[in-house]
């Protein structure tokens, strides 16, 4: 991929794996519209495995912040913390995932 569309890719899919990191769900037809059709289920696998990668799920259920450490979130809070505070951290992990 060109560095330019890795780029403009990786912009738009933060708030998707803030979704997945909060749970709050991810739309393989969303991903698609994002990275095309061919590269949809490779990029949604990505943004699964990062949102797994930036949360921290207490025993008792609690979401916390995986890159800060803040919480306890909600759902909704934990999503809005993410693409707030962390959006360019996010973008670069996607970034490091999609660039080959
Ligand atoms: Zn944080």
């Amino acid at each position: 991929m060109m560095k330019s569309r890795v780029n403009v890719i990786s912009e738009r899919l933060v708030e998707h794996v803030a979704r997945s990191a909060a749970g709050i769900g991810v739309s393989l037809e969303k991903i698609s519209y994002i990275a095309g059709s061919k590269r949809a289920q490779i990029i949604y696998d990505i943004v699964k495995g990062l949102g797994r990668r930036i949360v921290l799920v207490h025993g008792n259920g609690a979401l916390y912040c995986g890159l800060c450490k803040k919480g306890p979130f909600t759902k909704r809070g934990l999503y809005l913390h993410l693409v707030r505070r962390h959006r360019y951290d996010i973008k670069q992990l996607i970034i490091a995932e999609i660039s080959d």
